[in-house]
This record gives C-alpha cells, sequence and structure tokens, in this order.
C-alpha cells in the first residue's frame, strides 16, 4: 500500500462568518433594505451589518455561554434577525429559528427540547413571550428586537437587543473551528407527533449557498436585488440570507407585512429582481395587482416551492413577464434538492411540453442524489412513469434529527416522505406526500394533479383534493373549494362546472366523486394546505357509490 498523497490546497473551513467577511471585504457597498416593526424602511451597507453582528457576537461572549448553545428567534425577515444569524452561527453558537406561526404549546416544546439559553424576539410577538416564560424557565434571556424607546412595558423582565450590543465596540476576530461543527437548528412544523430539529452545519450551509445560487439553481448574481418572502424562521428563507450575500445581491427584507399590496409597493420601490416563498403568498399579490392593473417593472424571477405550484399561476406569472422556477426542498434538505430548468435538448421541444417539464419539482443540484424505491425498497426505474418513495442523499441532507437516538437513514438514504417519478433526464415530479396519495381500486390518484387542474379553474381560489373512504375502491378524491370572491354562480352550478372541467385533462377514473366548498382552507405554520385536517372534517363525506 502506497503512502496517501494528498493536495496541496489551503485547508480553510467553509464557515458562515466567512460568508459575511467576504461580502464586507469584496461588496461594501451592498445594501440591506428592512421594513422594519417601527413603521419607516431601514437601510444599511453590508459593512454596517457585519460591525452589528459582531457586537452581538461580543455581547454574547459575556454570557460565558458553551459552545454550541442554541441562541433562538421569533422574527420576521430584518436587518436584526439577519444580524442574529451571523453574530450567533459565526461565534460558535446555533441560530435556532423558531416559527411563531405554530402552537404556543409546540413552541415551548421546541425551545425545550432545543434547550435554547437566550430567545430574541419581534415585539409584535410579546405576548406569546410573555405566555411562554412560565413555560421555559431555563431561558436566561428574553431580548426584544425592536428601539429601546418603543418598548413596551411588561411585568416580566425582558431585555432590549440595542441595549444589549449597544457598549460594544464591534472590534472582534471571527473564530476559526471545524467547519462540521453545529451553526443553525431549525424544527420541521410535523402535522403529527412532536416537531423534530434539523441540525445544520457550518459546511453544509456553505455548500447549499455555493449550490442553490447555480444557473440550473436558483441562478443568483451580484447583479439581482433579493427579496426574500419565505420568513427566516422557514428553513432559513430557503438560505438565501446566506446565498444572497455570497454573491454580493442586495437583500430587501420584508418585515411582518406579507400581504399583496406591501409586497408590490417593495418589489416596485426597491427594484427587486428575485423573490421566493410559498404558492399561497403569490395568490394574494396576484390577485390585489389584478384589481388595480399593475405592472412590474424590474421583476424577473420567482422561486416557488414548499408545495407544487399551481400551473395556472406559473401562466399568470409569465404574463406578468416574470419567470417562475419551481423548486422542491425540505427542511432536513437544508432546503433545496431541486430545480425545474430546462436543458439544451428540451429547448427543441414544443411551448407545452416545455412548460410541463417547468411544472415538475426538477433536477437535482449537484450534491444532491435521489432515487425511487418501492416498498421493498427496490430501486424503480427512471422512466418518467414508475413513481414510488423518494430518497436523497448528500452533504446537506440530514442524517440524524437533533437529539433522536437514532440515524434518520434507510440504507444510507433519507426517506423524504414524498412520491415521485424521475425522467429520463433526470426532470423529477412529485405525485403526492406518501399521505396524501389517494388509493383507488388498488391504483393510486395523485392528489396535487387533480388540484393543479382546478386551481386553473375560474372561480377557484384554492383547491385541496383529499381521499374519502370508499365501500368500493377504498378510496375516492374528494375536492374541497375555496372560492374566489366574486363568483356568480350557485355552489351546485359551479360544483358541476369543475367537474365538466376535468374532463379530457385527467383520466376518467381519476375525476372527483364530488366536490364541497369552505369559506378558507386551512393553512399549516408554514403555509401549506393542511389535509389531515380537511381528511378529518369531510371522513364521514357521503360519496356516490359507483
Ligand atoms: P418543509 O420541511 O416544511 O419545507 O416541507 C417539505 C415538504 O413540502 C416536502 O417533503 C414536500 O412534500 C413539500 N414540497 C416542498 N416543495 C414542493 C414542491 N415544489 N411541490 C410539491 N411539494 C413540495
Amino acid at each position: 500500500m502506497t503512502k496517501a498523497l494528498f493536495g496541496q490546497m489551503m485547508d480553510s473551513p467553509l464557515l458562515i462568518s466567512n460568508i459575511l467577511s467576504s461580502a464586507a471585504r469584496h461588496h461594501a457597498q451592498l445594501e440591506i433594505v428592512s421594513r422594519r416593526a417601527e413603521g419607516d424602511i431601514h437601510r444599511y451597507t453590508v459593512v454596517d451589518l457585519q460591525v452589528r453582528a459582531k457586537k452581538l457576537a461580543q455581547a454574547l461572549e459575556r454570557l460565558h455561554l458553551d459552545a454550541g448553545s442554541r441562541i433562538g428567534t421569533l422574527a420576521w425577515n430584518g436587518y436584526r434577525h439577519l444580524e442574529i444569524y451571523y453574530g450567533v452561527s459565526g461565534s460558535g453558537l446555533v441560530c435556532h429559528t423558531i416559527n411563531p406561526r405554530l402552537f404556543s404549546e409546540q413552541i415551548a416544546y421546541i425551545i425545550q427540547h432545543a434547550e435554547d439559553e437566550i430567545i430574541f424576539f419581534d415585539q409584535s410577538f410579546q405576548s406569546l413571550v410573555e405566555g411562554l416564560i412560565p413555560l421555559c424557565p431555563h431561558v436566561k434571556k428574553w431580548i426584544c428586537l425592536i428601539d429601546p424607546a418603543l418598548m413596551q412595558s411588561s411585568e416580566l423582565a425582558l431585555d432590549n437587543y440595542e441595549s444589549f450590543i449597544e457598549q460594544e465596540s464591534g472590534d472582534f476576530e471571527w473564530p476559526i473551528f471545524d467547519e462540521r461543527l453545529a451553526s443553525s437548528l431549525c424544527y420541521t412544523s410535523g402535522t403529527t407527533g412532536n416537531p423534530k430539529g434539523a441540525l445544520y452545519s457550518h459546511r453544509s450551509t456553505v455548500l447549499h449557498s455555493y449550490a442553490s445560487s447555480l444557473p440550473d439553481s436558483l441562478s443568483l448574481s451580484a447583479r439581482d436585488v433579493i427579496l426574500p418572502v419565505v420568513p427566516m424562521f422557514h428553513v432559513n428563507a430557503w438560505g438565501l440570507p446566506y446565498s444572497s450575500l455570497l454573491v454580493g445581491a442586495k437583500l430587501v427584507l420584508p418585515g411582518a407585512k406579507l400581504d399583496g399590496p406591501s409586497i408590490y409597493e417593495l418589489l416596485e420601490s426597491e427594484k427587486v429582481t428575485f423573490s421566493a416563498g410559498v404558492p399561497t403568498i403569490w395568490a394574494g399579490l396576484i390577485q390585489s395587482m389584478k384589481l388595480k392593473n399593475l405592472n412590474f417593472s424590474t421583476f424577473k424571477r420567482v422561486v416557488i416551492g414548499g408545495s407544487a405550484c399551481p400551473p395556472a399561476m406559473m401562466k399568470t406569472f409569465q404574463e406578468y413577464g416574470v419567470e417562475v422556477i419551481h423548486a422542491w426542498g425540505m427542511t432536513e434538505l437544508s432546503p433545496i434538492g431541486t430545480v425545474a430548468k430546462l436543458k439544451a435538448s428540451d429547448l427543441s421541444k414544443s411551448i407545452h411540453e416545455q412548460e410541463l417539464i417547468q411544472q415538475k419539482q426538477g433536477r437535482v443540484i449537484f450534491g444532491v442524489d435521489m432515487r425511487i424505491v418501492d416498498g421493498d425498497l427496490n430501486a424503480l426505474a427512471q422512466d418518467g412513469k414508475a413513481f414510488g418513495d423518494l430518497q436523497v442523499k448528500g452533504p446537506w441532507v440530514i442524517q440524524q434529527y437533533f437529539k433522536a437516538s437514532e440515524s434518520a437513514l434507510i440504507d444510507g438514504w433519507f426517506p423524504t416522505g414524498d412520491v415521485s417519478n424521475i425522467d429520463p433526464d433526470g426532470h423529477m415530479q412529485i405525485t403526492d406526500r406518501s399521505k396524501d396519495v389517494i388509493k383507488s381500486g388498488g391504483e393510486w390518484i395523485s392528489s396535487i394533479d387533480l388540484e393543479n387542474v382546478a386551481a386553473g379553474h375560474p372561480s377557484v381560489m384554492m383547491a385541496a383534493c383529499i381521499s374519502v373512504a370508499h365501500p368500493k375502491w377504498d378510496e375516492r378524491p374528494l375536492l374541497v373549494i375555496e372560492k374566489k370572491p366574486d363568483v356568480q354562480l350557485s355552489n351546485d352550478e359551479l360544483k358541476a362546472d369543475i367537474l365538466q372541467f376535468f374532463i379530457d385533462k385527467v383520466a376518467k377514473w381519476w375525476i372527483p366523486d364530488d366536490v364541497v366548498f369552505v369559506d378558507k382552507i386551512p393553512l399549516t405554520a408554514t403555509g401549506k394546505m393542511q389535509k389531515l385536517k380537511l381528511r378529518e372534517q369531510f371522513k364521514n363525506h357521503p360519496l356516490p357509490c359507483l
């Protein structure tokens, strides 16, 4: 056996603090714009961001926390939250972003499970925090992210962020440590059972930032102005707080105002070119623009993911001159796994065929590998037809949940819980969440396909398709519809019209057995349709017994 010959390149660890210090050094004019709870628009440069992140690191150092201690946040997208992202991870602590839209019992569970030492919170969550304090006595400090003059009085001991960092000089060197150390923590918002933590490392975060910026990924560059609508408490805003600084793009943080008119105003006033969010957010933006006959002047690309992007939404964005980039991922994947981008060989296909490819969830970005398997873990053909359980692996894919005693992997692969097919060109298409698939007479019906068709009907605001028990077929699809506000047809007329709308768009036996109308489709804390709740609500819905 000969001696191994190592390369002779520098062994610099991939650390999150490098992203910030590199941006401050090479893109010093880079602007970070935030809509603040104080009511104004705040602007500063990445150099200011670094000074304040370092002040925060110094203030935290005074508390003598152990390396790897968890520091929680309950906050919207804003510059102080960004300072926490960099200041906490950069100093060897773990930035634990908590989703404030969860039930307070779940939040308390998450804070206890993570053993957060300090929680930073936006003032809009003060009453939530006051309820959490007695449940989480181990938390040493609760620090409010607001100008000190605007602090609301409280009977409980709350600290102020500006006061916490004001004495510090900002003269601080980011420590160098092993890139595999933990940097941040995010809990999955599972609809059943307790939330589970995905613990990211510096290495996984930096690699994900590189990979997600590639041309066939989100294609980010120093010419972009990036507005993450996806919250910084949902899988690190899909990595954009890191990747935007990595490429040197201006960052616009929308705060708590995520309604259509407020987002539109920022897109226009800050000359945004790129944004990202779940489909439900965009439905609100498009509706408010249609009402006022508005157009975009700079907005060019939008990443839609988190749940399937309805083709009708893609078309509408295209009509506004905005390219929809459909992406798939999950908390356990940091989150991006696949992105729907055309290959050179796709360019000779018809526009319709190209649209069908862009509606899929896409191709893996290098670093992630994927396969589909049957119930016995046999790998299935990548022929675009066979569908099975989607498994992934790669350096930004979780191998174990935080504090879990066992690996999360099966055979070295992470089981995503999604059901999909993969075509010979590597374009992957999710047909369902495994628990949402409708099993009719031994065959599977894709609830996502049916929802996509229904969402294209002019009177439909949102559509959820769920399985209902059926005496002959085991399960059959029931369509739950939230109507657009101005629909004139009666429910019976609309139901007949929607069912008619399915003819020639899906196989006859896939057409839902019935349609029901609800005022609002319930959404999860991350803006996804709560199908579990709908299944419970309609479990006894009578279906025609054909
Ligand atoms: P989360 O961890 O909350 O981000 O949820 C991840 C899950 O969201 C995935 O396992 C999918 O079921 C779903 N998901 C994410 N992106 C998409 C997409 N583009 N199309 C369909 N489902 C998606």
